[in-house]
């Protein structure tokens, strides 16, 4: 897993957090997310939204892609298609994705790039393998999340932001074993580089076998944590959480989670969790496939406005489509 890896005796370490007096969250439930097809067939986990989209708030959608080896000819991706009402965010630890979209922005994103694009009153993009993923197969491992926009901000101008794999802000735990990536948002003081409307933290950390993490979280936001490779407990209680599982956390200052003293040989450099939270937008959502607004009209308008060619403008100079024909709705 290369994503960005450093000497972590070398960082900024995060402060020790005492074990009795700290207010640590509890693990409100354990999910473990669902296989889909996603795209042009590839395979997603996804944690949620599943029964309770509350429990996510303000996130949407996280899809865990891979990690996958893929043959000559098997890498896949998504044709041109629109979004509207939210932001997407995609972390690429393995591999590489290119991306277009109808503001011009776009991009490789490779070995642990973010690509930020805030969809807002409506943007069409694409997604797809470099030529040379799908002719020789090879590594793809990555996560798409999805943001939620509150009422306000729904109809903001689509932004697009390339996150390169050096611009993500390394800390240390407080013991020196273990690394964490600020993606967005901020971590006791230190900020990451993802700018967001929404207000959030979106944490990558390898955490070394037997090694604590424990990082302080602010009371207003929501904790989760998701496990991309490897196995661990979560929380004082030490529940059982292993790959492609989500633990939810309750009301606390802080959150803590431990690595396994063993790891299976694909996390070999340590436990790999994302762990994320943000501040609860608590509006309706009405969502379909691409959309995310608040009332069934608007989610109808989306569609309208999409087949009238409201959501902008295929460039000429497109991304040329690797795997399957053109379908307007991925
Ligand atoms: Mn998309």
């Amino acid at each position: 897993m290369p994503a960005v890896t450093a000497d972590t005796l070398t960082l900024p370490r995060l402060p020790r957090l005492p074990e009795t007096e700290t207010d640590w969250r509890p693990v409100t439930r354990i999910v473990t997310g669902q296989r889909h097809l996603e795209g042009e067939g590839f395979q997603v986990r996804r944690p949620f939204p599943g029964v309770d989209l509350e429990l996510a708030d303000p996130f949407v959608l996280l899809d865990h892609m891979g990690a996958v080896e893929y043959g000559p000819g098997e890498a896949k991706g998504t044709p041109w298609h629109p979004h509207r009402g939210f932001e997407t965010v995609t972390y690429i630890l393995d591999g590489a994705f290119r991306h277009q979209d109808t503001t011009g922005g776009g991009g490789l994103i490779s070995d642990g790039a973010t690509q930020w694009m805030t969809a807002g009153a409506g943007i069409q993009h694409i997604e797809q393998p470099p030529p040379e993923l799908v002719a020789t197969g090879g590594l793809f491992h990555g996560v798409q999340l999805w943001v939620n926009l509150p009422r306000a901000r729904k109809w903001t101008p689509p932004r697009y932001q390339d996150i390169e794999a050096r611009d993500v802000k390394l800390l240390a735990t407080d013991d020196g074993a273990s690394l964490v990536r600020i993606i967005a948002g901020s971590l006791a003081g230190h900020e990451g580089p993802g700018i967001t409307y929404t207000p959030i933290t979106y944490l990558h950390a390898t955490v070394a076998p037997g090694a604590r993490l424990t990082l302080p979280w602010p009371r207003d936001f929501n904790a989760l944590v998701y496990v991309l490779s490897g196995r661990g407990v979560a929380g004082a209680e030490e529940r059982p959480l292993g790959e492609g599982q989500l633990a939810v956390f309750g009301e606390g200052a802080a959150i803590r989670v431990r690595a396994a003293d063993t790891q299976p040989s694909a996390a070999q450099a340590g436990w790999e969790v994302l762990v994320l939270g943000g501040l609860p937008i608590r509006e309706p959502i009405a969502r379909y496939g691409p959309f995310v607004m608040n009332t069934r009209a608007e989610i109808i308008q989306a569609f309208e406005d999409f087949q009238a060619g409201r959501m902008g403008t295929i460039p000429a100079e497109r991304v040329p489509h690797q795997t399957a024909a053109d379908d307007p709705v991925g």
